[in-house]
């Protein structure tokens, strides 16, 4: 099934595409006469984005693109996305979707990455668009270590935090750490808004607690943009003007049901300098069919990519289900997790805040609901991210939550307690 623009529109983004060296002989010569006929096209997947950059993507001339964006994997070469000027205002308007509702009143800080990836600039643009004032502060850079950005936050009474999720939980524990009361001394901060990984719904609610103020978050990809947004009531919309969604098996060709977990594939419909079309996301997914108060009819939940999951036996756990059992203990801390041997999982949590009592029957509840053995080793606060290199360096990368048996007894070796 196809969520989202109609033969029209799909066939004026094929007569872009086509314009691809990449997508020439891959797509259809003739015009779709449905929407359904998309699925008949073969998938786009990163290595053949990696393959064909940093030109063969390209489906404009040269003299009409705008600006040029990177997104960067482990395997070394990235890939080279480009946008002319109408592609960048539409990345604003897929911005401007959001439920965050920017106005001339607000001082948005940005503390995405800006070098070369595109969620920065495309927000800093966003953001300008609606009057609001930019501090462009930027992540992984050493002029804008945890604390300058959290004392900026304070004395330019910003109203709007623009971050990683990681990020704006970091950000609060420096707040912590240089002794300001995240409620208190942030009083014209209004919201967080969140993209570039994915909001767990605890890691949510950490984030709310910890600054007091609604989280709105986007899904995309430097590779396709935006492609969806919450809206004022906290619901994640797929962009369905702006692209074709489809959630896929495993197996990459069979569509799953609506509601079902499926991993999701989507086609930009308006993205003129490098249109991209069926492109495997990786991202596990359900697609809802469900109205919103705001007007929307579908809503996306996003539980990671398929190399974040562990798989026990024949059994997946993808963040979300890693993220239920760290629940199940109540813990509030950052935790990982990896594979138990010879058979089950191992978490290794922060343990702030968390209460000891009856400990030990609720990990023997939760292994008895998942039937799977479990074993939680708890680490003091501070075990994940040292908070002296939070206050002098500052530049953390991306949240790791699996990790090998090793690595996680490495990590839980220092003043653990073992249950
Ligand atoms: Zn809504």
């Amino acid at each position: 099934m196809v969520i989202g623009g109609d033969v029209q529109s799909i066939n004026g983004i094929l007569e872009y595409a086509r314009k691809a060296p990449f997508y020439q002989g891959r797509l259809p010569a003739r015009s779709l006469t449905s929407v359904s006929e998309l699925t008949s096209i073969p998938l786009t997947t990163k290595a053949d984005l990696r393959d064909y950059s940093p030109f063969g993507l390209l489906a404009v001339p040269k003299s009409e693109t705008a600006v040029y964006f990177e997104s960067f994997g482990t395997t070394g070469k990235p890939v080279s996305i480009w946008l002319t000027e109408e592609d960048l205002d539409d990345n604003a308007d897929e911005i401007n979707t959001g439920g965050v509702n920017l106005t001339e009143k607000d001082t948005v800080l940005i503390r995405y990455p800006y070098a070369i990836s595109q969620i920065a600039h495309t927000f800093h643009f966003a953001a300008r668009q609606k009057g609001a004032c930019v501090i462009a502060a930027s992540s992984r850079s050493t002029i804008s270590p945890f604390p300058r950005v959290v004392s900026m936050m304070r004395s330019l009474e910003v109203t709007v935090l623009a971050a990683l999720p990681l990020q704006a939980l970091l950000l609060a524990r420096t707040a912590e750490l240089v002794g300001l009361s995240r409620g208190e001394d942030f009083p014209h901060l209004r919201a967080i808004c969140t993209a570039g990984e994915t909001l767990t719904p605890r890691r949510r609610e950490v984030i709310q607690e910890l600054w007091q103020v609604p989280v709105f978050d986007n899904y995309g990809m430097t590779e396709v943009g935006a492609a969806a947004m919450e809206c004022p009531f906290g619901k994640l919309h797929p962009l369905v003007d702006h692209f074709a969604f489809e959630v896929l098996d495993e197996d990459r060709t069979t569509p799953v049901e609506l509601g079902e977990l499926g991993y999701l594939v989507i086609t930009t419909l308006k993205r003129r300098a490098t249109p991209i079309i069926r492109y495997w996301t990786g991202d596990r997914v359900r697609l809802f069919q469900e109205s919103c108060p705001c007007g929307a009819g579908y809503r996306l939940e996003v539980r990671g990519r398929r190399e974040s999951c562990l798989q026990v036996g024949d059994r997946l756990f993808d963040l979300w289900d890693l993220e239920e059992m760290v629940d199940g203990i109540s813990a509030r801390g950052l935790w990982a997790a990896g594979p138990l041997e010879p058979w089950g999982l191992h978490f290794v949590v922060e343990s702030d805040q968390l209460d000891h009592n009856d400990l030990g029957k609720r990990i023997g509840a939760l292994e008895e609901l998942y039937q799977i053995p479990l074993q939680f080793t708890l680490v003091p606060p501070g075990t994940f991210y040292d908070p002296e290199e939070l206050l002098s360096i500052g530049e953390v990368g991306k949240p790791r939550y699996i990790f090998s048996a090793e690595e996680l007894k490495l990590k839980a070796y220092q003043k653990s307690l073992r249950l």
